[in-house]
């Protein structure tokens, strides 16, 4: 509760609290404390499927019946992710970062974006402080698959924060319910810490 810098006391009305100015500087010390602004990010994707192949999510192979039509390994969870991760930081998206007319990405382990953009988020002082996923998809049915693709996640970004992933299908309605394609969201929610 914060104090009333003269008096001392609580400031309990919500409109004595409201005058508060906002600020970004450290109210408490301490390896790894949040303090000032969080930052809250969305990102969307989806990508087409076609037969053959492997379909990778998370991080994870889940089916090595189909594949994504995409010029990285189409991982439609790590790119909602990393969206979430550049919305939150006024970073633009994913498609400016890595160019799919970049022969670099081609194939690419979609992990790697998340190694290339995580670091930059904690440079800028900013941490993970929790991530929440829904990855839609018809088949194959992913809730056996949920614990590995959240444990895949997690080693993606160190200790600390939570990762939380749904799995749902579509309830056979559009491309996604008939099968066609798989689609992910995810939001992340930065917050500033000290080290
Ligand atoms: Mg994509």
């Amino acid at each position: 509760m914060p104090l009333d810098p003269k008096k001392r006391r609580p400031l309990t009305r919500p409109r004595e609290r409201a005058q508060l100015p906002l600020t970004d500087k450290p109210r408490r010390g301490g390896q790894g404390v949040v303090v000032g602004m969080p930052r809250v990010g969305h990102g969307y994707d989806i990508h087409k499927l076609q037969p053959g192949g492997q379909l990778v999510l998370a991080g994870v192979v889940v089916s090595q019946e189909v594949s994504p039509v995409a010029h990285s390994d189409g991982d439609v969870v790590i790119h909602a992710i990393v969206d979430a991760l550049l919305g939150a930081m006024g970073w633009g998206d994913i498609g400016e970062m890595f160019p799919d007319t970049d022969p670099r990405w081609k194939g690419a382990a979609s992990r790697l974006f998340i190694e290339e953009v995580y670091p930059k988020v904690r440079a800028a002082g900013y941490r993970l402080s929790n991530l929440d996923v829904t990855v839609l998809a018809e088949r194959p049915r992913l809730a056996p698959l949920k614990a590995q693709m959240i444990a895949s996640l997690a080693g993606m970004f160190g200790l600390g924060g939570t990762i939380n992933l749904k799995a749902a299908t579509n309830e056979g309605c559009d491309a996604v319910g008939r099968g066609e394609a798989v689609a992910a969201h995810a939001v992340v929610l930065l917050a500033k810490a000290q080290d």
